[in-house]
């Protein structure tokens, strides 16, 4: 998976702005946010998409969930609310090809997305 961007922010080869990273799971500040606050959490393991997902996959996408929540708590984004979205798929508005949760805050939502 050399090819994979998100593959080589987990491994250090490519920089970011690294927000957590334990074990299962890294998190990083997405270079063209959406919001004042626009984090990527993502699996150490390669994963294409959400749609890839199967029970074996269960813990660590539970732990992405909690560390999504444990960065809007850090980032005093809990209080007012926020954003998770996982884009799936090129219909879905993916583009990169590594399962990534966006965490978005800082600023009023709305919906639909486009
Ligand atoms: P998607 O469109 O697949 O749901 O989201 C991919 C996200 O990754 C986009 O928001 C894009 O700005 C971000 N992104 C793409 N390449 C890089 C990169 O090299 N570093 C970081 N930090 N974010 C990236
Ligand atoms: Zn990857």
């Amino acid at each position: 998976m050399s090819e994979c961007i998100f593959c080589g922010i987990v491994s250090g080869s490519v920089p970011a702005t690294m927000v957590r990273r334990d074990d299962d799971v890294v998190a990083f500040r997405d270079t063209n946010p959406q919001a004042p606050a626009h984090i990527l959490v993502v699996p150490s393991e390669h994963v294409v998409s959400a749609a890839e997902l199967t029970p074996a996959h269960d813990r660590v996408w539970a732990r992405m969930l909690h560390v999504a929540q444990a960065i809007a708590e850090d980032e005093n984004l809990d209080g007012e609310g926020y954003r998770l979205v996982v884009n799936v798929g090129p219909r879905g508005g993916q583009t990169v090809d590594h399962l990534h949760i966006h965490l978005l805050g800082g600023r009023q939502m709305t919906w639909p997305p486009g």
